[in-house]
C-alpha cells in the first residue's frame, strides 16, 4: 500500500492467487464455454498476459466491437479528409484515428501531403487551438465510447460559454450496450460477455441488465489485470452451470450500478441518442449519440455541409466480421503478410486496442 492507500499493481499479478485461480476454473469448467470481450482495453490485456494460453481449451475468448477507432465507419474518414483539404480548416483528433484507412486514403497521408492535421489529447486541447487560430476554423474529430463522450459534452459546454464560434464537432460517438444486442441478434454462439469495464464506470452496471434478463445471457464486468479477468471467467463458468444468468461486478473497486452520475450528467445535457453507423455492423438503432438542438452551432456537419461518394471497403479486409465475434485475425489471409500494424490495411489493425493489432503483438 502506498501513501495514497493505493494498493500496489502486483496484488493483482500475483502468481500463486493467479495458479489457485486457474486450478478452480479448471474444475469448474465442465462443458464448451464461449465468452466475448467488447473492450479494447480488456482484448489487449487479455492477450498481453497470455490469458487464451492459461484457460483449458474448452473456454474460447471472442473479441467484440470494443476499439472505437476500429468501429468508426471508413465514411467518417472521408468526411473529415474532405475537411481537411478547405482552406484555412484545421482537424484535430486523437493519434490512433488519424492511421484508420478511409475509401481512398487515411489523415496521415493527408497530413503528409500538407493539410493542417494535429493531434491532441482531448477535446479541450482543441478547444485550445481554436481559441489560438481565430482566422481558422477547427473541426474536432469525436469518437469513442460512454468514456470519452463526457469530456467532449464538457468541451462543447465550455465553447459555448466561452463564445469560440470557430469550433466545431465531427462526431461518432457510440454507446455499446445496443452493439451488444445487435451482436446476440446476429447468432453469435455465446454463454456471457466480459462486460467492459471503463464504459460501466460512466454507464453503470444498471446498462447491462436487460441482457442477462431478456436473453439469458450471463455478464461479468471487469478490470484489467490478471486476476481481474481470470476472476471474471470464473463467474462467469459459474453462472453457466447454475443457469442463473446474472450481471455481476467484478471490479467493483471503479463500477457501481448507478455508474458515474456527473459524467452522465453530461452527456445528457449535451446529446441525444441516434442510430448510428458501426464498421461491421452497418446501422444500429439508438446506438450513437448526436448534439441537441441548443448546440448544433458546433455541429460540423451541419455547419459545413459535406457530401461523400459511397465508401469502398478493401474486399480482402475481414474486420467487420471480427468485429462482430464471427472471426478471429487468424482467419484474414492479410494477417502478418500484407497487414501489419506498420503498413495496416483495415482499422482493427490500427489502434493498440484493434483484435488484429493485439494479435500480431501477442500472438508471435
Ligand atoms: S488483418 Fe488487416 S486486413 Fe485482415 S481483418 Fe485485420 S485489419 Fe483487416
Amino acid at each position: 500500500m502506498n501513501e495514497a492507500g493505493i494498493k500496489y499493481i502486483d496484488e493483482f499479478r500475483d502468481k500463486t492467487l493467479i495458479r489457485i485461480l486457474l486450478e478452480r476454473i479448471r474444475q469448474t469448467a465442465t462443458r464448451e464455454y464461449s465468452f466475448m470481450e467488447v473492450c479494447g482495453g480488456h482484448t489487449a490485456a487479455i492477450h498481453r498476459f497470455g490469458i487464451p494460453s492459461l484457460l483449458p481449451s474448452n473456454i474460447k475468448l471472442l473479441s467484440g466491437p470494443g476499439c472505437p477507432v476500429c468501429v468508426t465507419p471508413a465514411e467518417f474518414i472521408d468526411k473529415a479528409i474532405v475537411y481537411s483539404g478547405r482552406k484555412n480548416f484545421i482537424i484535430t483528433t486523437f493519434g490512433d484515428l488519424i492511421r484508420v484507412p478511409g475509401s481512398v486514403s487515411s489523415l496521415e497521408r493527408e497530413k503528409a501531403a500538407g493539410a493542417d492535421i494535429r493531434i491532441v489529447f482531448s477535446g479541450l486541447e482543441a478547444l485550445e487551438t481554436a481559441a489560438g487560430n481565430p482566422g481558422s476554423e477547427v473541426i474536432f474529430l469525436g469518437i469513442g465510447f460512454e468514456t470519452t463522450a463526457p469530456g467532449t459534452a464538457v468541451t462543447i459546454k465550455q465553447a459555448g460559454k466561452r463564445g469560440i464560434n470557430n469550433f466545431s464537432l465531427l462526431g461518432s460517438h457510440k454507446v455499446m450496450p445496443p452493439a451488444m444486442e445487435a451482436i446476440i441478434k446476429d447468432g453469435v454462439n455465446l454463454d456471457g460477455f466480459i462486460c467492459p469495464g471503463h464504459v460501466a464506470t460512466i454507464t453503470g452496471s444498471s446498462a447491462f441488465e436487460f441482457i442477462p434478463r431478456d436473453y439469458g445471457l450471463s455478464c461479468v464486468i471487469t478490470g484489467f489485470e490478471p486476476l481481474d479477468l481470470l476472476q471474471a471467467i470464473f463467474m462467469l463458468v459459474q453462472q453457466v452451470n447454475r443457469h442463473m444468468p446474472l450481471i455481476e461486478i467484478q471490479y467493483r473497486r471503479a463500477v457501481k450500478r448507478e455508474g458515474n452520475i456527473l459524467a452522465r450528467d453530461q452527456i445528457s445535457q449535451v446529446f441525444g441518442g441516434c442510430d448510428a453507423f458501426w464498421r461491421g455492423f452497418g446501422l444500429i438503432p439508438r446506438s450513437g449519440l448526436q448534439l441537441q438542438n441548443e448546440f448544433e452551432q458546433f455541429d460540423a456537419e451541419k455547419r459545413f455541409p459535406v457530401k461523400v461518394e459511397k465508401v469502398r471497403e478493401n474486399k480482402s479486409c475481414i474486420c467487420g466480421e471480427i468485429l462482430r465475434g464471427l472471426k478471429i485475425p487468424s482467419d484474414c489471409r492479410l494477417f502478418s503478410g500484407s497487414c501489419t500494424p506498420g503498413h495496416p490495411v483495415g482499422a482493427c489493425m490500427v489502434s493498440e486496442e484493434g483484435a488484429c493489432n493485439t494479435y500480431y503483438r501477442y500472438s508471435k
